[in-house]
Protein backbone atom coordinates (compact mmCIF):
# COMPACT_ATOMS: atom_id res chain seq x y z
CA UNK A 1 0.00 0.00 0.00
CA UNK A 2 1.08 3.48 -0.94
CA UNK A 3 0.61 6.38 1.91
CA UNK A 4 0.54 10.14 0.98
CA UNK A 5 2.60 12.22 3.29
CA UNK A 6 -0.72 13.68 4.59
CA UNK A 7 -1.83 9.94 5.75
CA UNK A 8 1.32 9.63 7.69
CA UNK A 9 1.04 12.78 9.39
CA UNK A 10 -0.65 14.07 12.63
CA UNK A 11 -1.71 17.10 12.96
CA UNK A 12 -1.91 17.20 16.58
CA UNK A 13 1.37 15.94 17.27
CA UNK A 14 2.63 17.88 14.67
CA UNK A 15 5.00 14.85 13.30
CA UNK A 16 5.30 11.67 11.08
CA UNK A 17 4.36 7.79 12.21
CA UNK A 18 5.06 4.99 10.81
CA UNK A 19 1.88 3.11 9.04
CA UNK A 20 3.65 -0.32 10.46
CA UNK A 21 4.30 0.10 13.91
CA UNK A 22 3.17 3.54 14.75
CA UNK A 23 6.49 5.05 16.09
CA UNK A 24 7.10 8.55 14.96
CA UNK A 25 9.30 9.21 11.75
CA UNK A 26 12.10 11.55 12.79
CA UNK A 27 13.75 13.03 10.33
CA UNK A 28 17.04 11.46 11.32
CA UNK A 29 15.47 7.86 10.87
CA UNK A 30 14.37 8.18 7.10
CA UNK A 31 15.46 6.78 4.03
CA UNK A 32 14.22 7.00 0.81
CA UNK A 33 14.81 5.73 -2.79
CA UNK A 34 13.37 7.36 -5.90
CA UNK A 35 11.83 6.34 -8.52
CA UNK A 36 9.87 8.27 -10.77
CA UNK A 37 6.50 9.50 -8.42
CA UNK A 38 7.56 6.99 -6.01
CA UNK A 39 9.45 7.09 -3.27
CA UNK A 40 10.33 4.29 -0.63
CA UNK A 41 10.51 5.32 3.02
CA UNK A 42 11.97 2.85 5.92
CA UNK A 43 11.26 3.04 9.28
CA UNK A 44 14.46 2.63 12.02
CA UNK A 45 12.16 1.26 14.96
CA UNK A 46 10.38 -1.90 13.13
CA UNK A 47 12.92 -2.02 9.86
CA UNK A 48 9.90 -2.37 7.93
CA UNK A 49 10.22 -0.04 4.38
CA UNK A 50 6.91 1.27 3.34
CA UNK A 51 5.92 3.31 0.27
CA UNK A 52 4.53 6.73 -0.03
CA UNK A 53 3.10 8.51 -3.39
CA UNK A 54 4.29 12.34 -3.06
CA UNK A 55 2.16 14.76 -4.66
CA UNK A 56 2.77 15.95 -8.29
CA UNK A 57 5.22 18.52 -8.47
CA UNK A 58 6.34 20.42 -11.61
CA UNK A 59 9.69 21.81 -11.55
CA UNK A 60 11.70 24.60 -13.01
CA UNK A 61 13.91 23.52 -15.99
CA UNK A 62 17.26 25.74 -16.23
CA UNK A 63 19.91 25.10 -18.22
CA UNK A 64 23.42 26.98 -17.34
CA UNK A 65 25.69 27.55 -20.20
CA UNK A 66 29.56 26.74 -19.50
CA UNK A 67 30.57 30.93 -19.23
CA UNK A 68 28.01 30.58 -15.99
CA UNK A 69 28.83 27.33 -14.40
CA UNK A 70 32.67 28.12 -14.60
CA UNK A 71 31.65 31.32 -12.73
CA UNK A 72 29.65 29.63 -10.02
CA UNK A 73 32.72 26.93 -9.75
CA UNK A 74 35.69 28.79 -10.26
CA UNK A 75 35.35 31.90 -8.29
CA UNK A 76 39.17 32.68 -8.91
CA UNK A 77 37.93 33.94 -12.14
CA UNK A 78 35.87 36.78 -11.06
CA UNK A 79 37.56 40.24 -11.22
CA UNK A 80 35.91 41.77 -7.56
CA UNK A 81 34.64 41.04 -4.76
CA UNK A 82 31.63 41.83 -5.40
CA UNK A 83 31.20 39.51 -8.24
CA UNK A 84 32.44 36.64 -6.39
CA UNK A 85 29.87 37.60 -3.90
CA UNK A 86 26.99 37.38 -6.36
CA UNK A 87 28.07 34.03 -7.51
CA UNK A 88 28.22 32.58 -4.15
CA UNK A 89 24.86 33.81 -3.41
CA UNK A 90 23.53 32.46 -6.95
CA UNK A 91 25.30 28.75 -6.25
CA UNK A 92 23.42 28.66 -2.74
CA UNK A 93 20.10 29.17 -4.13
CA UNK A 94 20.22 27.19 -7.14
CA UNK A 95 21.31 24.40 -4.67
CA UNK A 96 18.27 25.66 -2.43
CA UNK A 97 16.13 25.18 -5.53
CA UNK A 98 17.23 22.16 -6.48
CA UNK A 99 17.37 20.61 -2.82
CA UNK A 100 13.54 22.27 -2.23
CA UNK A 101 12.35 20.28 -6.15
CA UNK A 102 12.06 23.43 -7.67
CA UNK A 103 14.35 22.72 -10.33
CA UNK A 104 16.25 20.90 -12.14
CA UNK A 105 19.61 21.83 -13.86
CA UNK A 106 19.97 20.47 -17.31
CA UNK A 107 23.41 18.95 -18.17
CA UNK A 108 24.45 18.00 -21.18
CA UNK A 109 26.48 16.20 -23.88
CA UNK A 110 28.12 19.69 -25.14
CA UNK A 111 28.89 20.66 -21.52
CA UNK A 112 31.32 17.28 -20.75
CA UNK A 113 32.22 18.27 -24.65
CA UNK A 114 34.00 21.51 -23.10
CA UNK A 115 34.25 20.65 -19.81
CA UNK A 116 36.44 17.56 -21.32
CA UNK A 117 38.95 20.07 -23.30
CA UNK A 118 40.54 21.50 -19.66
CA UNK A 119 43.73 21.07 -19.78
CA UNK A 120 44.51 20.29 -16.18
CA UNK A 121 42.75 16.86 -15.82
CA UNK A 122 41.78 17.14 -12.09
CA UNK A 123 40.55 20.49 -12.60
CA UNK A 124 38.70 19.38 -15.17
CA UNK A 125 37.10 16.16 -13.07
CA UNK A 126 36.17 18.77 -10.18
CA UNK A 127 34.13 21.08 -12.33
CA UNK A 128 32.23 18.50 -13.83
CA UNK A 129 31.63 16.79 -10.60
CA UNK A 130 30.54 20.36 -9.34
CA UNK A 131 27.95 20.59 -12.10
CA UNK A 132 26.90 17.08 -12.14
CA UNK A 133 26.44 17.46 -8.26
CA UNK A 134 24.21 20.50 -8.82
CA UNK A 135 21.84 18.61 -11.76
CA UNK A 136 21.45 15.74 -9.04
CA UNK A 137 23.77 13.11 -11.43
CA UNK A 138 21.36 13.78 -14.52
CA UNK A 139 22.81 14.00 -17.53
CA UNK A 140 20.31 14.56 -20.32
CA UNK A 141 20.16 12.68 -23.99
CA UNK A 142 22.96 13.84 -26.34
CA UNK A 143 21.89 16.61 -28.02
CA UNK A 144 21.78 14.87 -31.55
CA UNK A 145 19.53 12.69 -30.05
CA UNK A 146 16.83 15.44 -29.34
CA UNK A 147 16.88 16.99 -32.59
CA UNK A 148 16.19 13.93 -34.32
CA UNK A 149 13.00 13.57 -31.96
CA UNK A 150 12.05 17.01 -33.38
CA UNK A 151 12.10 15.65 -36.75
CA UNK A 152 10.48 12.43 -36.42
CA UNK A 153 7.57 14.41 -34.88
CA UNK A 154 7.65 16.54 -37.75
CA UNK A 155 7.61 13.44 -40.28
CA UNK A 156 5.12 11.72 -38.63
CA UNK A 157 3.02 14.97 -38.95
CA UNK A 158 3.06 15.02 -35.27
CA UNK A 159 2.16 18.42 -33.18
CA UNK A 160 5.09 20.30 -32.28
CA UNK A 161 5.66 19.80 -28.62
CA UNK A 162 8.82 20.33 -26.28
CA UNK A 163 8.48 17.27 -23.81
CA UNK A 164 11.15 16.57 -21.21
CA UNK A 165 10.58 13.01 -22.84
CA UNK A 166 13.33 14.32 -25.49
CA UNK A 167 15.38 15.55 -22.87
CA UNK A 168 15.38 12.64 -19.79
CA UNK A 169 14.53 9.12 -19.73
CA UNK A 170 13.28 9.70 -15.88
CA UNK A 171 10.46 12.47 -15.44
CA UNK A 172 12.36 15.16 -13.93
CA UNK A 173 9.41 16.71 -12.12
CA UNK A 174 9.76 13.46 -10.04
CA UNK A 175 10.36 13.51 -6.20
CA UNK A 176 14.30 13.40 -5.93
CA UNK A 177 14.97 12.92 -1.94
CA UNK A 178 18.31 12.49 -0.72
CA UNK A 179 22.10 13.41 -1.73
CA UNK A 180 22.99 11.21 -5.02
CA UNK A 181 26.44 10.78 -5.70
CA UNK A 182 26.68 9.70 -9.49
CA UNK A 183 30.02 11.42 -11.04
CA UNK A 184 29.17 10.59 -14.99
CA UNK A 185 32.56 11.13 -15.04
CA UNK A 186 32.86 8.48 -18.46
CA UNK A 187 31.57 11.53 -20.11
CA UNK A 188 35.01 13.26 -19.71
CA UNK A 189 36.76 10.23 -20.77
CA UNK A 190 34.71 9.39 -24.47
CA UNK A 191 35.48 13.54 -25.18
CA UNK A 192 38.94 13.49 -24.25
CA UNK A 193 39.34 10.68 -26.43
CA UNK A 194 37.02 10.97 -28.87
CA UNK A 195 35.90 14.67 -28.90
CA UNK A 196 36.52 17.39 -31.42
CA UNK A 197 40.45 18.66 -31.09
CA UNK A 198 39.90 22.36 -30.73
CA UNK A 199 42.77 23.46 -33.01
CA UNK A 200 41.83 20.78 -35.91
CA UNK A 201 37.92 22.15 -35.30
CA UNK A 202 38.39 25.48 -35.59
CA UNK A 203 40.94 24.69 -38.63
CA UNK A 204 38.27 22.83 -40.34
CA UNK A 205 35.56 25.89 -39.38
CA UNK A 206 37.76 28.11 -40.95
CA UNK A 207 38.24 26.58 -43.88
CA UNK A 208 34.70 25.54 -44.47
CA UNK A 209 33.54 29.57 -43.65
CA UNK A 210 35.86 30.60 -46.60
CA UNK A 211 34.52 28.06 -48.87
CA UNK A 212 31.15 29.30 -47.84
CA UNK A 213 31.93 32.97 -48.97
CA UNK A 214 33.57 32.39 -51.74
CA UNK A 215 30.76 30.23 -53.25
CA UNK A 216 29.14 32.66 -56.05
CA UNK A 217 25.95 30.24 -56.16
CA UNK A 218 23.94 32.24 -54.30
CA UNK A 219 23.77 36.18 -52.91
CA UNK A 220 25.07 36.58 -49.26
CA UNK A 221 24.31 40.49 -49.00
CA UNK A 222 21.73 40.35 -46.01
CA UNK A 223 21.61 37.84 -42.87
CA UNK A 224 18.06 36.60 -44.30
CA UNK A 225 20.29 35.38 -47.55
CA UNK A 226 22.95 33.71 -45.50
CA UNK A 227 20.40 32.17 -43.64
CA UNK A 228 18.60 30.79 -46.18
CA UNK A 229 21.70 29.38 -47.85
CA UNK A 230 23.22 27.56 -44.82
CA UNK A 231 19.41 26.02 -44.82
CA UNK A 232 19.77 25.07 -48.73
CA UNK A 233 23.24 23.84 -47.61
CA UNK A 234 21.80 21.41 -44.36
CA UNK A 235 19.32 20.19 -46.46
CA UNK A 236 21.25 19.18 -49.31
CA UNK A 237 24.48 17.78 -47.05
CA UNK A 238 21.27 15.86 -44.97
CA UNK A 239 20.52 14.24 -48.17
CA UNK A 240 23.44 12.99 -48.93
CA UNK A 241 24.16 11.94 -45.55
CA UNK A 242 21.10 9.82 -46.12
CA UNK A 243 22.34 8.59 -49.55
CA UNK A 244 25.95 7.08 -48.26
CA UNK A 245 23.57 5.75 -44.92
CA UNK A 246 21.32 3.88 -47.17
CA UNK A 247 23.50 2.40 -49.63
CA UNK A 248 25.36 1.10 -46.69
CA UNK A 249 21.89 -0.01 -44.77
CA UNK A 250 21.46 -1.25 -48.50
CA UNK A 251 24.26 -3.63 -48.59
CA UNK A 252 23.45 -4.91 -45.00
CA UNK A 253 19.93 -5.78 -46.16
CA UNK A 254 21.13 -7.76 -48.98
CA UNK A 255 24.28 -9.19 -48.31
CA UNK A 256 24.05 -9.58 -44.43
CA UNK A 257 27.62 -8.21 -43.81
CA UNK A 258 28.94 -10.97 -45.85
CA UNK A 259 27.34 -13.85 -44.75
CA UNK A 260 25.42 -14.83 -47.66
CA UNK A 261 21.98 -15.31 -48.24
CA UNK A 262 19.97 -14.89 -44.86
CA UNK A 263 18.68 -18.47 -43.83
CA UNK A 264 14.97 -18.95 -43.70
CA UNK A 265 13.70 -19.88 -40.45
CA UNK A 266 13.55 -23.65 -41.26
CA UNK A 267 17.17 -23.44 -42.29
CA UNK A 268 18.12 -21.52 -39.28
CA UNK A 269 15.68 -24.15 -37.11
CA UNK A 270 18.18 -27.11 -38.52
CA UNK A 271 21.37 -24.72 -37.84
CA UNK A 272 19.86 -24.67 -34.15
CA UNK A 273 19.42 -28.91 -33.92
CA UNK A 274 22.60 -29.23 -34.95
CA UNK A 275 24.72 -26.76 -33.20
CA UNK A 276 22.74 -27.12 -29.73
CA UNK A 277 19.00 -25.05 -28.91
CA UNK A 278 19.90 -22.51 -26.51
CA UNK A 279 22.71 -21.06 -29.53
CA UNK A 280 19.94 -21.79 -31.85
CA UNK A 281 17.74 -19.06 -30.30
CA UNK A 282 19.94 -16.75 -29.98
CA UNK A 283 20.92 -16.82 -33.51
CA UNK A 284 17.66 -16.47 -34.81
CA UNK A 285 17.54 -13.48 -32.09
CA UNK A 286 20.34 -12.15 -33.08
CA UNK A 287 18.79 -12.24 -37.05
CA UNK A 288 15.66 -10.79 -36.44
CA UNK A 289 17.14 -8.09 -34.26
CA UNK A 290 19.32 -7.29 -36.82
CA UNK A 291 16.74 -6.85 -40.17
CA UNK A 292 14.22 -5.08 -37.94
CA UNK A 293 16.84 -2.39 -36.75
CA UNK A 294 18.12 -2.51 -40.20
CA UNK A 295 14.77 -1.97 -41.98
CA UNK A 296 13.41 0.46 -39.10
CA UNK A 297 16.94 2.82 -39.57
CA UNK A 298 16.18 2.61 -43.63
CA UNK A 299 12.36 3.16 -43.41
CA UNK A 300 12.90 6.21 -41.56
CA UNK A 301 15.98 7.54 -43.95
CA UNK A 302 13.43 7.01 -46.52
CA UNK A 303 11.04 9.08 -44.67
CA UNK A 304 13.12 11.69 -44.04
CA UNK A 305 14.36 11.83 -47.66
CA UNK A 306 11.23 12.22 -49.14
CA UNK A 307 10.15 14.63 -45.98
CA UNK A 308 13.37 17.32 -46.86
CA UNK A 309 12.91 16.33 -50.79
CA UNK A 310 8.83 17.30 -50.60
CA UNK A 311 8.33 19.87 -47.88
CA UNK A 312 12.08 21.36 -46.61
CA UNK A 313 10.52 22.19 -43.61
CA UNK A 314 13.02 22.26 -40.57
CA UNK A 315 12.41 21.09 -36.94
CA UNK A 316 12.59 24.19 -34.64
CA UNK A 317 16.19 22.96 -33.14
CA UNK A 318 17.56 23.12 -36.78
CA UNK A 319 16.01 26.41 -37.80
CA UNK A 320 17.50 27.60 -34.80
CA UNK A 321 21.00 26.67 -35.48
CA UNK A 322 20.42 27.61 -38.71
CA UNK A 323 19.99 31.08 -37.59
CA UNK A 324 22.73 31.21 -35.67
CA UNK A 325 24.92 30.05 -38.96
CA UNK A 326 23.75 32.18 -41.31
CA UNK A 327 24.63 35.20 -38.57
CA UNK A 328 27.64 33.74 -38.54
CA UNK A 329 28.26 33.41 -41.62
CA UNK A 330 27.30 37.18 -42.39
CA UNK A 331 29.22 38.38 -40.09
CA UNK A 332 32.68 35.98 -41.17
CA UNK A 333 31.88 37.61 -45.08
CA UNK A 334 31.92 41.33 -43.54
CA UNK A 335 35.14 40.43 -41.79
CA UNK A 336 36.43 38.60 -45.05
CA UNK A 337 36.01 41.87 -46.82
CA UNK A 338 37.57 44.21 -44.20
CA UNK A 339 40.76 42.65 -44.41
CA UNK A 340 40.07 38.55 -43.46
CA UNK A 341 39.15 36.88 -40.28
CA UNK A 342 40.92 37.13 -37.21
CA UNK A 343 44.25 34.56 -37.01
CA UNK A 344 43.84 35.16 -32.97
CA UNK A 345 42.89 31.38 -32.25
CA UNK A 346 41.02 32.19 -29.01
CA UNK A 347 38.91 35.30 -30.87
CA UNK A 348 38.15 32.97 -33.90
CA UNK A 349 36.97 30.23 -32.00
CA UNK A 350 34.28 33.27 -29.68
CA UNK A 351 33.17 34.08 -33.12
CA UNK A 352 33.43 31.56 -35.26
CA UNK A 353 34.47 28.58 -34.28
CA UNK A 354 33.87 25.70 -31.82
CA UNK A 355 32.97 27.74 -28.24
CA UNK A 356 30.29 30.04 -30.68
CA UNK A 357 28.98 26.73 -32.26
CA UNK A 358 29.03 25.14 -29.19
CA UNK A 359 26.84 28.28 -28.06
CA UNK A 360 24.21 27.49 -30.71
CA UNK A 361 23.99 24.12 -29.78
CA UNK A 362 23.11 24.56 -26.27
CA UNK A 363 20.35 27.25 -27.49
CA UNK A 364 19.25 25.66 -30.49
CA UNK A 365 18.83 22.37 -28.45
CA UNK A 366 17.78 23.09 -25.12
CA UNK A 367 16.18 26.50 -25.94
CA UNK A 368 12.59 24.61 -26.93
CA UNK A 369 12.44 22.65 -23.51
CA UNK A 370 13.75 24.92 -20.40
CA UNK A 371 12.39 27.76 -18.16
CA UNK A 372 15.59 29.60 -18.48
CA UNK A 373 19.26 29.76 -19.55
CA UNK A 374 22.44 31.32 -19.10
CA UNK A 375 24.40 32.52 -22.02
CA UNK A 376 27.27 34.55 -22.69
CA UNK A 377 26.75 38.26 -24.13
CA UNK A 378 28.04 37.22 -27.49
CA UNK A 379 24.98 34.99 -27.64
CA UNK A 380 22.80 37.04 -26.14
CA UNK A 381 23.05 39.51 -28.55
CA UNK A 382 22.64 37.03 -31.11
CA UNK A 383 19.15 36.11 -29.70
CA UNK A 384 18.16 39.99 -29.82
CA UNK A 385 18.45 39.71 -33.39
CA UNK A 386 15.14 39.65 -35.42
CA UNK A 387 16.00 36.55 -37.51
CA UNK A 388 16.58 34.19 -34.53
CA UNK A 389 13.57 35.94 -32.44
CA UNK A 390 11.46 34.59 -34.85
CA UNK A 391 12.11 30.76 -33.96
CA UNK A 392 12.92 32.04 -30.21
CA UNK A 393 10.12 34.25 -29.00
CA UNK A 394 6.88 32.01 -28.87
CA UNK A 395 9.37 29.83 -26.68
CA UNK A 396 9.10 30.66 -22.44
CA UNK A 397 12.59 30.41 -22.06
CA UNK A 398 14.05 33.37 -20.95
CA UNK A 399 17.57 34.14 -21.21
CA UNK A 400 19.89 35.52 -18.56
CA UNK A 401 23.56 37.02 -19.45
CA UNK A 402 26.24 39.21 -17.56
CA UNK A 403 24.02 42.11 -18.95
CA UNK A 404 20.57 41.59 -16.49
CA UNK A 405 22.19 38.81 -13.95
CA UNK A 406 20.47 40.78 -11.60
CA UNK A 407 16.76 39.96 -13.07
CA UNK A 408 18.37 36.22 -12.63
CA UNK A 409 19.01 36.58 -9.42
CA UNK A 410 15.63 37.94 -8.48
CA UNK A 411 13.85 35.37 -10.66
CA UNK A 412 15.85 32.94 -8.46
CA UNK A 413 14.60 34.48 -5.49
CA UNK A 414 10.65 34.51 -6.50
CA UNK A 415 11.13 30.88 -7.28
CA UNK A 416 12.44 30.23 -3.91
CA UNK A 417 9.67 32.54 -2.07
CA UNK A 418 6.68 31.14 -4.12
CA UNK A 419 3.84 29.39 -1.72
CA UNK A 420 3.30 26.10 -1.98
CA UNK A 421 0.09 23.79 -0.85
CA UNK A 422 -0.05 21.61 2.10
CA UNK A 423 0.96 18.81 1.11
CA UNK A 424 3.86 19.84 -1.20
CA UNK A 425 4.97 21.37 2.17
CA UNK A 426 4.12 18.32 4.16
CA UNK A 427 6.18 15.83 1.34
CA UNK A 428 9.06 17.94 1.22
CA UNK A 429 9.15 18.05 5.40
CA UNK A 430 8.92 13.93 4.82
CA UNK A 431 11.07 13.43 2.01
CA UNK A 432 14.02 15.81 2.17
CA UNK A 433 14.05 16.63 5.68
CA UNK A 434 14.56 20.37 7.65
CA UNK A 435 16.26 22.93 6.91
CA UNK A 436 18.23 24.64 9.56
CA UNK A 437 15.68 27.65 9.69
CA UNK A 438 12.72 24.95 9.76
CA UNK A 439 14.74 22.85 12.56
CA UNK A 440 15.17 25.66 14.70
CA UNK A 441 10.97 26.80 14.21
CA UNK A 442 10.11 23.20 14.93
CA UNK A 443 12.11 23.07 18.27
CA UNK A 444 10.63 25.68 19.16
CA UNK A 445 7.14 24.89 18.40
CA UNK A 446 7.94 21.74 20.02
CA UNK A 447 8.99 23.71 23.45
CA UNK A 448 6.29 26.31 23.59
CA UNK A 449 3.89 23.29 22.86
CA UNK A 450 5.40 21.38 25.85
CA UNK A 451 5.03 24.52 28.32
CA UNK A 452 1.23 25.21 26.97
CA UNK A 453 0.07 21.56 28.25
CA UNK A 454 2.55 21.78 31.70
CA UNK A 455 0.99 24.72 32.28
ZN1 LIG B 1 7.88 1.29 12.11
Amino acid sequence: MDYTPLQLYRKEKDSFFCPECGEVLGFQKFAASQKENDVSGFCKHCRKPFRISPPYIKKKLIYLDSWFLSGLFNPSKHPNQKQKDLYERLLKKLNQLVHHQKAQIVVSDIHAQEISRIPDKYDSDKFWRDVVCLAMGVVSKDHTDIQVSQMRRLIANEEEVFSWKDLFDHNPHSWNPGIKIITQLWHLGINRQFGPRYQNTNNGIRWILENQINDNSAPKETIEQCFSYICRLWVNNTLKGIDFKKKDLEFHLTNRSGIGKVPSFEELEQLATHNGKDWGDKFIYWMIELESSCEKKYNFLESLENYLIDKKELSRSVLILNAFEGIRLHRASNAMKQGGLTKHEKKFSERYGLSAINDAFHISTYAPYVDSMTVDRNAYNIIQTELVQKYLSDLKCVFYSSKNIEDFETWLDTLLNEKEPEDVRLAKRLLIGYTVEELIEDVFRRVKRNLNSRG
